[in-house]
């Protein structure tokens, strides 16, 4: 079976050392999309674990539909303090989760320790940060969350912080929907790089995004993104981009969000695998079969029903097998570009 990485996962919102009432990791769910039963199932060996706080209160009336597809309004910005606490929480459910699962769960810092996680039988977890909200601009979070293991880190999600600006959900758009970095937000860039925390532009808008190409020492990393020319969402990355992480020795995770899989970005799970393979097609072709890998985000978006959940990664390995990706090339797209920019990222 194929060793499989994952860029991103949100499973940490449903734990139940997070959550009362949510799961437990090391048993079966028939919810969500990642347990470690479905993930030995379907040949996942582990992946990054987004941390990331939602607002207090759900936003009501935040989605528009449009004539040709959809707005959301940006979300309001955190407030630190909560956004601190949320983040800290999720930290220890994630370090619970470990000091119980009596070594099938592993917190991973390095390509070491994933190796070793691999060898033994055991799941990795490395942990992300989605939304640097909880950080404030003195960067003092920064270094204890990196003490405690934090080896990946987005500056934004879909929304203000600041350090930047996270772009709006939107369809049909452009990615270049406000200003780039705040001079906090260069120098969490430049932190990042000292500390050698990947940086994920994933969320970010387009200035956003160059402000990281220009500043970054790392290869430029999107966790769970797509396509632009294929899905045009706010959340993919166009041709230029691409070529900007190509240039850089990045990765793109693509992502299995329906919307920005589709071309009509409809939130319909009975979207073909044939549409997602586009997706891994176009990246592979644009910036090379070292440069793309899985991004499932897993737990946090309507996946396609095909994949069903981490269980069903098997699915996506036999339609990219029918497509003309030999064994060699899906190795590389499932496990070894993932551990290849770890490599460059975390050795800086
Ligand atoms: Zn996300």
């Amino acid at each position: 079976m194929n060793l499989i990485f994952d860029g991103h996962n949100d499973c940490v919102q449903r734990l139940q050392e997070y959550l009362p009432g949510g799961i437990d990791f090391l048993v079966r769910s028939c919810s969500g999309h990642l347990d470690l039963p479905r993930a030995v199932d379907g040949g996942l060996k582990g992946g990054l674990f987004a941390m990331m706080a939602h607002p207090e209160q759900p936003p009501i009336d935040d989605l528009t539909v449009t004539e040709t597809g959809y707005e959301v309004r940006l979300a309001v910005p955190l407030d630190a303090v909560y956004a601190r606490r949320t983040i800290r929480q999720q930290l220890a459910a994630l370090k619970q989760l470990e000091a119980r699962a009596d070594g099938k769960v592993r917190i991973a810092k390095s390509t070491d320790e994933i190796a070793v996680a691999t060898d033994v039988g055991s799941f990795a977890i490395v942990l992300h940060l989605e939304g640097a909200d909880s950080i404030d601009a003195d960067l003092l979070e920064l270094e204890a969350m990196h003490d405690s293991g934090l080896r990946s880190l987005g500056l934004v999600w879909s929304r203000p912080n600041i350090f930047g600006h996270g772009v709006p959900f939107a369809f049909p758009r452009s990615p270049d929907t406000g200003p780039g970095l705040t001079d906090a937000g260069k120098d969490l860039v430049r932190a990042c790089n000292q500390l050698s925390i990947m940086i994920d532009v994933s969320h970010l808008n387009e200035q956003g995004f160059w402000d990281v190409a220009r500043l970054s020492s790392a290869p430029l990393v999107a966790t769970h993104a797509c396509v632009h020319a294929i899905c045009p969402s706010t959340r993919n990355l166009t041709d230029r981009q691409l070529d900007a992480i190509r240039e850089s020795d990045g990765i793109v995770g693509v992502n299995f969000s329906v919307c920005d899989v589709r071309p009509d970005a409809d939130l319909n799970e009975d979207t073909p695998l044939d549409m997602l393979i586009r997706h891994f097609q176009y990246l592979v072709d644009r910036i090379g079969i070292d440069r793309v890998a899985i991004g499932s985000d897993f737990d946090g978006a309507t996946i396609p029903a095909v994949i069903k959940d981490a269980s069903g990664l098997p699915n996506l390995i036999a339609a990219l097998r029918a497509s003309g990706f030999d064994d060699e090339a899906v190795r590389r797209i499932t496990f070894d570009n993932w551990m290849r920019v770890f490599r460059l990222t975390w050795a800086q």
